[in-house]
């Protein structure tokens, strides 16, 4: 099993120093492999992998006396480039075919200094012990916190570093060790039987249903939001700082660490609400949102971004099979927030500014998002589920629903036309 361990370090000038070179380096590295691909690519179609890279380099620092300085850093630093680029390229041609899932991608750009993210990527003998790190060339270097966690798994044998990512954010430098895990994973989760439907909101967070009929909310820690408003003030003030001058460097770095901080926040809230999640419950079913497709819309975007749908979605993902759960998705097109909870009658419409759920049919009222996440509940229940695997996509096989004493005057499930017309759908 792979995992990160991220760390922030603790400079000397000296370590600061090696760093900044490193990630010279290796943004030297990714733009002269790219200048060389383009090169060949305009002439012949074709580029070159990150093996051949990896061997022109060799070639050509020990020939072009304008390349001595590149043993000033770990060679690891010039490969990883190479194997970046290659990643990317290949990235890039799985698009074009349609191949990939999302935003269709652009041939590699060249990087620019100062643009984008300082980074570079290590491999080699990377150690941690106590408050520090080891790494290639670079030597021993203070984090922020102990790093004894990992440290202590990797000297009882269940853990190995495979590489050390450094990354400069806001000024400050971190690094994220990659690592393979022997994490035993349990057999059966702890509370075996217990299951959550959720629903990923805009106001709240989370608003979740459970098997005991429990509404849990998370609200969303809104750091976007709280922040925005110092954001737009440091912005603006950014704008009228004259370009090249000392104040405009200063008032970009306030910005970034404006920015750091509130994606520190809200990395935090979302780690919270995973984890509680993951240990309370078996089985997670939530929806699967079209979360690129939800960005594109102006108007929800900021607040999905904020609430990092994506990555919530991701962290119950590993943090629900570490601890022998399983997150369950309702295929994309299950219409969660659309179906009644009483009576399973779908409607046409709902627009996203009706916050209560109102049934025709059996007079049900509920909360949107609690009809929502009651609704993928029973899709647990249904059993449609145990079609699929682990993380699989479920497709409501009947749209049979049982709950037990919801709201007076509810008809048996599964007899309505919509009802009918979903299940042939399904098959
Ligand atoms: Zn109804």
């Amino acid at each position: 099993m792979k995992t990160a361990f991220r760390y922030a370090l603790d400079c000397r000038p000296r370590d600061e120093r090696g760093c900044r070179s490193h990630a010279g380096a290796s943004r030297f590295a990714w733009n002269w492999a790219l200048a060389k691909c383009k090169e060949r690519y305009a002439a012949e179609r074709k580029w070159y992998s990150g093996v051949d890279l990896h061997r022109l380099w060799n070639t050509a620092k020990k020939a072009d006396p304008a390349l001595a300085w590149w043993g000033e850093n770990s060679k690891c630093c010039y490969q990883e480039a190479f194997r970046n680029l290659d990643r990317s390229l290949g990235d890039f041609i799985k698009s074009k075919k349609g191949l990939r899932k999302g935003k269709k991608l652009g041939f590699p750009k060249f990087k620019k200094r100062g643009k984008g993210k300082d980074s570079f990527r290590l491999t080699g003998t990377v150690r941690c012990e106590g408050n520090t790190v080891t790494l290639p060339r670079l030597g021993v270097i203070a984090t922020c916190e102990s790093t004894g966690k990992l440290a202590g798994r990797i000297a009882g044998g269940r853990a190995r570093i495979l590489s050390a990512t450094v990354t400069r954010s806001a000024q400050r430098w971190f690094v994220s060790l990659t690592v393979e895990e022997d994490r035993p994973v349990p057999e059966r989760h702890a509370r075996p039987g217990t299951v959550i439907g959720i629903d990923l909101g805009i106001k709240t967070l989370v608003t979740g249903v459970d098997d005991a009929g429990r509404v849990i909310t998370v609200p969303g820690p809104r750091a976007l939001r709280a922040g925005l408003r110092r954001l737009r003030r440091a912005s603006r003030a950014h704008a009228r700082k004259r370009p090249g001058s000392g104040r405009r460097r200063r008032s970009a770095a306030r910005l970034a660490r404006l920015h750091a901080r509130i994606a520190s926040i809200r990395a935090d809230g979302l780690h919270k609400a995973t984890s509680m999640l993951a240990g309370r419950y078996q089985t997670v079913v939530a929806e699967d949102l079209n979360v690129a497709g939800m960005a594109r819309n102006r108007r929800l975007a900021r607040a999905i971004g904020d609430q990092g749908f994506g990555t919530l979605r991701r962290m119950l993902g590993y943090k629900t099979a570490w601890r022998g759960g399983r997150l369950v998705t309702a295929g994309r097109f299950y219409p969660s927030s659309k179906t009644c909870s009483g009576c399973g009658a779908v409607k046409a419409k709902l627009a996203l500014s009706e916050r209560t759920y109102t049934c025709e049919h059996c007079g049900l009222v509920a909360d949107r998002d609690v009809n929502a996440a009651r609704n993928l509940l029973f899709l647990a229940a249904s059993g449609a589920e145990s079609l699929n695997a682990r993380e699989g996509t479920v497709r409501p096989r009947t749209a049979r629903h049982a709950p037990p004493n919801l709201e007076p005057g509810t008809p048996p499930g599964g007899k309505t036309g919509t009802a009918a017309r979903q299940q042939a759908a399904a098959t």
